[in-house]
């Protein structure tokens, strides 16, 4: 059994607690909520994990939490850093299972990918972490965790600004398929007494689960990344399966409904450059007049390859071909770039672990017999 991290045993993790839950929390105990702000504070801001070093708090209060309550982050495995300085950990979620987190520094800020779930089930065909199967939702604290291990080992810079200063939630898994968890940690993002990051520093990338896309919108608007990757439906029925249960018209109905409440007035299309599959000029003509109508903006990733996939990189001159296409159609298109190359970085590189409970590695790969093996992970990601 995978141990939960919003509970340690019987012991709650404060560390996966929203302000109000936290102040709850502590209430419950007969304690004041700024008491609760206190410890907020100290774990998110402080990156504290120890109630010892919480040295405002009352020190009958000091020894009361460690029995009644944990702080607990999953374990740092790794810690790699790219000649560009991009930087990678490897975080234990147990029994078997890790995943990466992936900071890439550019001129203007600091970019997170931050996973949701241990594999995914929704299976996208060019998709590494769908491949893999599906093993379990992070919890909050999991998912809080990349952040707060980002931020104790990244710092702060000299005039005193968090290095990390966007997050972007396109690691390992669906976040829109873990939609409690995910919210609820996107709270403790954005919280000024936690990380303080605005609702634009924060993105969400989703394949198109369009009732939760909706939920989203009433429940924490962030900006908003769609997984694209095809212009018609009966291509993309093939690519992302989802779109079998919400094709385009609704997932497109959906995101303009959805930019009424987001912070930033587009939404950023990625889409994923398969050779011969999706990206003829044909193709771009069609996707142009598709998204005709939506505040948008494209980035173009080329597909980064995995083993035994049918698919290969989009040629660089095909690219640009539809990039133009798409431009001269009044369309703002970025090509992604591929970062921290030198340690398996890049989006679609990276080697997390997914014990897969899905069993779709078996159905995949017919030849394999033993349903408990660690599964080395190609997770895809990276920024908007
Ligand atoms: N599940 C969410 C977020 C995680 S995937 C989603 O699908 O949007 C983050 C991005 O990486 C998605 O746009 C996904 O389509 C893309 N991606 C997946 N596998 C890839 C690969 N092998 N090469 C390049 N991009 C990939
Ligand atoms: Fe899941 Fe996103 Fe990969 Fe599709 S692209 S399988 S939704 S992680």
């Amino acid at each position: 059994m995978a141990v939960p991290q919003s509970a340690i045993g019987d012991k709650p993790n404060l560390l996966g607690m929203t302000l109000p839950e936290m102040t709850a929390f502590f209430a419950a105990m007969g304690e004041k909520p700024f008491r609760a702000k206190q410890v907020f504070r100290w774990i998110h801001h402080g990156g504290v994990d120890k109630f010892d070093a919480m040295t405002d708090l009352a020190k009958s209060l000091r020894e009361k939490l460690p029995q009644v309550a944990v702080i607990q982050a999953p374990k740092l495995m790794t810690e790699q850093a790219s000649s560009d300085g991009t930087r990678k950990w490897l975080l234990d979620v147990g029994t078997g299972n890790g995943i990466e987190v992936v900071f890439i520094p550019e001129a203007d800020r600091g970019t997170l990918c931050v996973s949701s779930q241990v594999g995914c089930a929704l299976d996208c065909t060019f998709c590494s972490t769908g491949k893999q199967g599906f093993n379990r939702n992070l919890t909050t604290a999991e998912i809080i965790g990349q952040l707060w291990w980002a931020n104790r080992a990244m710092g702060k810079d000299p005039k005193g600004e968090r290095i990390v200063s966007n997050v972007v939630m396109m690691g390992m898994g669906e976040p829109l398929a873990n939609f409690d968890n995910v919210t609820n940690a996107m709270d403790i993002m954005l919280d000024d007494h936690a990380y303080g990051l605005s609702r634009r520093r924060v993105t969400l990338s989703t394949s198109g689960v369009v009732p939760n896309l909706k939920r989203l919108k009433e429940r924490c608007p962030v900006a908003l990344a769609v997984s694209l990757h095809a212009p018609n439906d009966s291509l993309r029925d093939v690519l992302v399966p989802i779109n079998q249960k919400y094709p385009l018209a609704e997932l497109l109905a959906t995101i303009k409904d959805y930019l009424q409440a987001a912070p930033r007035d587009f939404v950023t299309f990625e889409y994923v450059m398969l050779d011969g599959v999706n990206d003829s000029v044909q193709h771009a003509h069609e996707l142009a007049k598709l998204v005709s109508g939506i505040e948008c903006k494209f980035n173009l990733i080329p597909w980064n390859p995995f083993p035994d996939a049918p698919y290969a990189r989009s040629s660089n001159n095909a690219i640009h071909r539809f990039r133009d296409v798409l431009q001269q159609a009044g369309l703002i298109v970025t090509v992604r770039k591929t970062r921290g190359d030198d340690i398996d970085a890049a989006c679609g590189q990276l080697a997390g672990q997914v014990v897969d409970k899905s069993h779709r590695t078996q159905q995949n790969n017919r030849g394999s017999s033993n349903p408990s093996r660690t599964i080395p992970i190609i997770n895809a990601g990276l920024t908007v």
